[in-house]
C-alpha cells in the first residue's frame, strides 16, 4: 500500500466512526487497526464552542480525535474525559503561544 492508499483507509475508516457515533453507537465501534470491537466515543469540551471527539480503542493504541465546530448531536456529558480536556487545555495553550494574535478564549 502506498502512502496515498493508507491515507485514504484513514480518512475512511475515520469516517465511518464518525457516521456510527452520528446514528448514536458510542461503544463497541469496530476498530481500523486491531479490527476488535474495541473502540468506545469520548468528549473533551476543553472551551466554549471546541469540543472534540475521541475514538479511543481499549485493546490496541488506536485513537484520533475529530474536531467539531458545534456541539455533537450524540454529545453525552457522562462521556466527557478530563483526562483528554486537559491535553486539549494544552493543546490550545500551545496554539495560543504559536500564534500570539489570534484570540482563544
Ligand atoms: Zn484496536
Amino acid at each position: 500500500m502506498d502512502d496515498q492508499k493508507i491515507i485514504e483507509e484513514r480518512v475512511r475508516s475515520q469516517t465511518r466512526l464518525v457516521s456510527q457515533a452520528y446514528a448514536g453507537q458510542l461503544d463497541s465501534l469496530e476498530c481500523p487497526d486491531c479490527r476488535h470491537p474495541a473502540v468506545s466515543v469520548w468528549f473533551a469540551h476543553p472551551a466554549a464552542n471546541t469540543y472534540r471527539t475521541w475514538f479511543i480503542c481499549a485493546d490496541c493504541d488506536f485513537h484520533t480525535r475529530v474536531q467539531e465546530l458545534t456541539k455533537p448531536p450524540f454529545f453525552s456529558a457522562d462521556r466527557v474525559s478530563t483526562d483528554l480536556q486537559e491535553r486539549d487545555l494544552l493543546t490550545l495553550k500551545g496554539a495560543r503561544f504559536k500564534r500570539p494574535s489570534q484570540e482563544l478564549m
